[in-house]
């Protein structure tokens, strides 16, 4: 009998020292005879070092003592993993000494960021799938850049589907035998380049596995029991959802939930392939099945979404706000790359909240000065609760430092100072 393929993703908390990579392979062992691809994303905070070996490569500074961090985090996981011959170890530590020699000042910025941000990726599934080899397991890594096949859009790598998933279909044959072992976040252009799919992108990657496979289901492992109604650090009453429909979870994606990142419900959804979030630390937990699926009455959900800008517009000269200076708003926000949090209009002015991301935020608010009076608040927090009930309500709205709320009939969303 042949076994439907499975997609496991196992993010960089989950990977982050010795004790969780022990941990991913008592997970992966009752699959060992299956079709099983294992996704992995960089150990621990590598990728935030990785990014200051870039800006530090970029500006001539020296960055001998980022790389020997990086070095020593990774060889102290080792140490731990394999014995003191592995030639794994020489293997890595070559690899985190040649990041400078990625240097090239014929890469467009970009460019040069995914060429040297890949490497916590290709580090990690390295480790992850000869320590799964040493406990016997029957593995084996594969480079996802020849697989996940992308344009040139550095740091955010638009997948070519339709290569992607001929690509991704040639490896049916070979999970009859095997584990395959690859790196999320990482793709390949055409050219022979690497691209990244935008910062925590590994979910993606292993929905773009899952949708091209038609797998049974995809599982990503975190440490959480699941996808929760808020985030358990800010509200030690959340409770995970045991199963949420496909557009509740790709809503809550969208107004901000960290838990899975906002590419990866679409391709799923698409060929209705379930997306389980379960919890590393306790894999028997039923965690959260996202599938196509209506439930009547959800708890409330509650997003944070911190380090908003409050933006608002006033017409100089007593006339109002018509849709001829509206187009001009949404215009100037759209070339900037930004996307509108939320809005509200009155006669005379125009208020909107965007991520703030400096230097295109005071871009914009420079364009957006020569048609308009504008006032900018920044440090605000922008709260969305879904599916509230009364006492969420008037929680809510009733928060000290609340500057602007809005509310339909299923969701509050108030703008909060601080
Ligand atoms: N390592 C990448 C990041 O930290 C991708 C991921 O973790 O999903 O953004
Ligand atoms: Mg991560």
């Amino acid at each position: 009998m042949k076994y439907p393929f499975h997609v496991f993703k196992f993010g960089g908390a989950s990977v982050r020292n010795a004790a969780a990579i022990r941990n991913v392979a008592t997970i992966v062992e009752p699959y060992r005879d299956k079709r099983l691809v294992v996704v992995v994303s960089a150990m621990g905070k590598t990728t935030n070092a990785l990014e200051r070996v870039v800006a530090g490569l970029r500006t001539g500074a020296d960055v001998s003592s980022e790389i020997k961090g990086l070095k020593e985090y990774h060889a102290g996981v080792m140490e731990e993993l394999f014995p003191k011959d592995h030639p794994i170890r020489e293997e890595v530590d070559r690899e985190l000494t040649n990041l400078p020699q990625l240097w090239s000042a014929d890469l467009l910025p970009d460019q040069f960021y995914d060429q040297v941000v890949c490497r916590g990726e290709l580090i990690s599934t390295r480790i992850v799938a000869a320590y799964l080899a040493e406990t016997g397991l029957p593995v084996e890594w594969i480079d996802a850049r020849n697989y996940i096949k992308t344009d040139n859009t550095y740091r955010e790598g638009k997948v070519d589907w339709d290569l992607t998933e001929k690509k991704i279909r040639e490896l049916m044959p070979r999970l009859d035998s095997r584990i395959l072992i690859t790196q999320g976040f990482i793709g390949g252009t055409p050219d022979g380049f690497t691209t990244t799919l935008g910062r925590e992108g590994s979910d993606y990657t292993a929905a773009i596995f899952g949708s091209c496979l038609g797998a049974e289901n995809v599982t990503i492992w975190k440490d959480v029991p699941g996808v929760m109604n808020a985030d358990p650090k800010r509200l030690p009453e959340a409770i995970p959802f045991p199963e949420l429909p496909f557009r509740e979870a790709a809503e809550m994606t969208y107004y901000g939930a960290s838990v899975i990142h906002p590419k990866t419900i679409k391709p799923l959804a698409n060929r209705g392939i379930p997306l389980l979030v379960k919890n590393f630390d306790d894999p028997a937990l039923p965690g959260t099945r996202i599938h196509e699926t209506h439930i009547d009455r959800l708890p409330p959900l509650i997003v944070f979404k911190e380090n908003q800008c409050l933006i608002s517009c006033a017409v100089t000269d007593y006339t109002f706000v018509d849709e001829e200076q509206l187009s001009l708003i949404f215009s100037a926000v759209s070339q900037e790359n930004l996307k509108i949090n939320l809005m509200q209009n009155s006669a005379i002015s125009f208020s909107f909240c965007v991520d703030f991301r400096e230097d295109k935020v005071l871009r914009l608010i420079e364009r957006l000065s020569e048609h308009f009076r504008v006032y900018y608040n920044t440090g605000i927090t922008l709260i969305t609760v879904k599916n509230y009930d009364e006492a969420t309500y008037a929680k809510y709205r009733g928060l000290p430092g609340v500057i602007l709320e809005q509310s339909s009939r299923s969701t509050l969303q108030v703008l909060v100072k601080g």
